[in-house]
């Protein structure tokens, strides 16, 4: 399958020198979406897993669709201010400030099996604070899995104790 012949770049999105990968031609696709979502599924090879935790925005598409095929629960990690009930936090280093991401105290039970998945892995700021979240919760990682890596960004050496794995790797 040709995913890359569906990944657009974006020169100068969400701003000046950024070149944003865009997934919506991908999605748009019915074929693609189907496979896309079997090939992120196969990345695990059968391990077995309780919940599927996906980052806000991006990490909710695939995150519930990969979360059905996997007879797994989906949890959502959200901005602050987000979820409705009560949440543990994680704030990390950005380039220029902090951010931070929120997970409800009760999306994992103790000894879970967790697949983080988001679209994109980047500098690795988000994955590393959502494998934070969920071992706090005492979730245990299985795999983080992402649709596209920027490898020349590093994100990897961040969550370098996890599994991780790429669909695509740029
Ligand atoms: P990181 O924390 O630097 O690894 O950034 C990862 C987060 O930023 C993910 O939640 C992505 O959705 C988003 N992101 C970063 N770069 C891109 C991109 O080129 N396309 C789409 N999303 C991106």
């Amino acid at each position: 399958m040709d995913f890359k012949s569906f990944i657009r770049d974006v020169p100068n999105f969400p701003k000046e020198g950024v070149i944003f990968k865009d997934i919506t031609l991908l999605l748009q696709n019915p074929e693609m979406l189907k496979q896309t979502a079997e090939a992120l599924a196969q990345l695990l090879n059968d391990q077995k897993i309780d919940k599927v935790v996906g980052m806000e925005s991006r990490g909710f598409i695939f995150g519930p669709i990969l979360a059905s095929k996997l007879n797994a629960g989906f949890v959502p990690i959200r901005k602050p201010g987000k979820l409705p009930y009560t949440t543990l936090s994680e704030t990390y280093d950005l380039e220029y400030g902090t951010d931070t991401l929120e997970i409800h105290i009760d999306s994992i039970t103790k000894g879970d099996r967790v697949l983080i998945h988001d679209d994109v892995l980047a500098t690795g700021g988000t994955a590393s604070a959502a494998c934070k979240l969920v071992e706090k919760l005492g979730g245990t990682i299985v795999q983080c899995n992402f649709l596209i890596e920027l490898s020349f960004l590093e994100g990897v050496s961040k969550i370098a104790d996890y599994q991780v794995k790429s669909l695509l790797t740029y």
